[in-house]
């Protein structure tokens, strides 16, 4: 009952965390992705910055320094022209910003020109490259910027940044170190693009945002199926572990009603046994007996086996309680049953049949062959050995079965006990 209970209310607790489960997929899944992302603001004017061009006849100049505002007359002379912001976001502490861990950047750049990019480096500094004093030895990372997407903030995807390829040849960099990286980033650089006409350019950088998430969407589908499994394969464990269990409280169960079945048996054998029993003599009673007769009356009718019947009667019993006590009466009544009971034949079924008589019932046993057995028990009984001056005798009826009634046969013997007794008791008479 208590198992019972207990596997009912894990039953309850799985459903109750299913349900939690499945709340908390929904929430998970409804979540506004703003909460599992964070950015880095960059205010371009919070910056020092100063300008730098080519060695040519270009010319840069500040429009307004404090806006970050500056203007570029690009003179194609120069094998490569170039005019540059460069902006120093290097902390007070000397260490530049680590944006290795976001995944994009919106960039807000006011641009007036003919140029139809705009570059945009993130200068890295790594020991493993990085000369102090030269500073073309940060590693150049960098993106094209498409002028006509500039406005309200373009998204670039960090993934979109590489290695300008003039850097990687021009500072000889090994194949493993030529990959884009961003864990000291010591410059943002705005230049004009490679494409870009001769001319006048107007650039102002506002400002840059890195955008980074805790979680990708993916990541958080991919960890929301685990834990569905996870939860599946616990509720398969439980559900294995508990059917063994009750396999075997059943088993055990079954087990005990076996044994108390057994016992039960025993009992019941028991009291039959008892209920057939004459608790004086420990001779069957004439329930006790019941079987052999039928048995008897079976095996005559069906394969015409002989079947003998001999009924034994103390004499002048009721002489002897008179004299000696009933106590004694008893005695010779247990005696009796075991003297009878010691020299009988195997095969021969001996039963108190009331008072002072007894029955031997003697299957497979002709007349002649009962009347020897009867003879032979009468001297037995005659000689028998007892703590008393009276002799004790029996009166011996024999009868074997001539039809299929038991109550004839029953009779038959009880009339030659009767001659018996008339004749003198201590005999054996046979009667058919
Ligand atoms: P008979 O020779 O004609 O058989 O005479 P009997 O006295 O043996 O026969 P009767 O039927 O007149 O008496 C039988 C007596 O047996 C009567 C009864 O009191 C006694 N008796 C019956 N059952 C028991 C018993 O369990 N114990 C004792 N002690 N006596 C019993
Ligand atoms: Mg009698
Ligand atoms: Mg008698």
């Amino acid at each position: 009952m208590s198992e019972e209970h207990n596997v009912r209310s894990k039953m309850t607790s799985v459903e109750l965390v299913l349900g939690v489960l499945a709340v908390l997929s929904v929430i998970l899944l409804l979540i506004p992705t703003d909460l599992i992302k964070f950015h880095k603001t960059l205010i371009a004017s919070d910056y020092d910055a100063h300008l730098y061009k080519d060695n040519g006849l270009s010319e840069i100049r500040w429009l307004d320094q404090e806006k970050q505002l500056w203007e570029c007359v690009l003179n194609d002379q120069h094998i490569t022209p170039f005019c540059s912001m460069q902006l120093d976001i290097i902390d007070e502490h000397g260490k530049g910003i680590n944006l290795s861990d976001y995944d994009s950047m919106t960039i807000w750049l006011n641009y007036t020109g003919e140029a139809e990019h705009l570059r945009v480096y993130l200068r890295n500094r790594n020991p493993q490259y990085f000369v102090l004093g030269d500073i073309t030895s940060t590693k150049y990372n960098v993106v094209e910027v498409p002028v006509s997407q500039l406005k309200d903030g373009l998204v670039i995807d960090m993934n979109n940044i590489n290695v300008a390829d003039w850097w990687l040849s021009s500072h000889k960099i090994p194949l493993q170190l030529s990959r884009p990286e961003f864990e000291d980033v010591v410059y943002l650089e705005i230049q004009t693009g490679s494409q870009s006409r001769e001319g006048v350019h107007q650039i102002q950088l506002e400002k840059v945002e890195w955008q980074g998430a805790w979680l990708t969407q993916a990541a958080l589908y991919k960890i929301i199926i685990l834990v569905w499994i996870m939860f599946i394969f616990a509720i398969l464990i439980y559900r294995i572990v508990a059917l063994n269990i009750q396999l075997k409280n059943n088993q055990r169960y079954q087990k005990e009603l076996i044994s108390i079945n057994d016992f039960l048996n025993l009992k019941n054998k028991k009291f039959e046994d008892l209920a057939k029993t004459d608790p004086l003599t420990g001779l069957h009673n004439r329930l006790g007996i019941r079987d052999a007769l039928y048995e008897g009356l079976n095996n005559w009718k069906n394969q015409r086996q002989p079947f003998s019947f001999v009924l034994i009667d103390i004499d002048h019993f009721k002489r002897l309680n008179d004299t000696y006590g009933h106590d004694m009466g008893d005695k010779v009544l247990q005696l009796t049953a075991l003297q009878l009971g010691k020299n009988i034949r195997r095969t021969d079924f001996l039963a108190r049949w009331g008072g002072e008589e007894f029955i031997l019932v003697c299957p497979n046993t002709t007349l002649d062959e009962a009347e020897v057995v009867a003879e032979f028990l009468r001297d037995k009984i005659e000689h028998m050995d007892i703590d008393s001056d009276h002799a004790i005798t029996a009166s011996f009826g024999v009868s074997s079965m001539s039809e299929p009634d038991l109550k004839k046969l029953f009779k038959s013997a009880d009339d030659a006990l009767y001659q018996a007794k008339e004749q003198g008791r201590n005999r054996v008479v046979t009667s058919i």
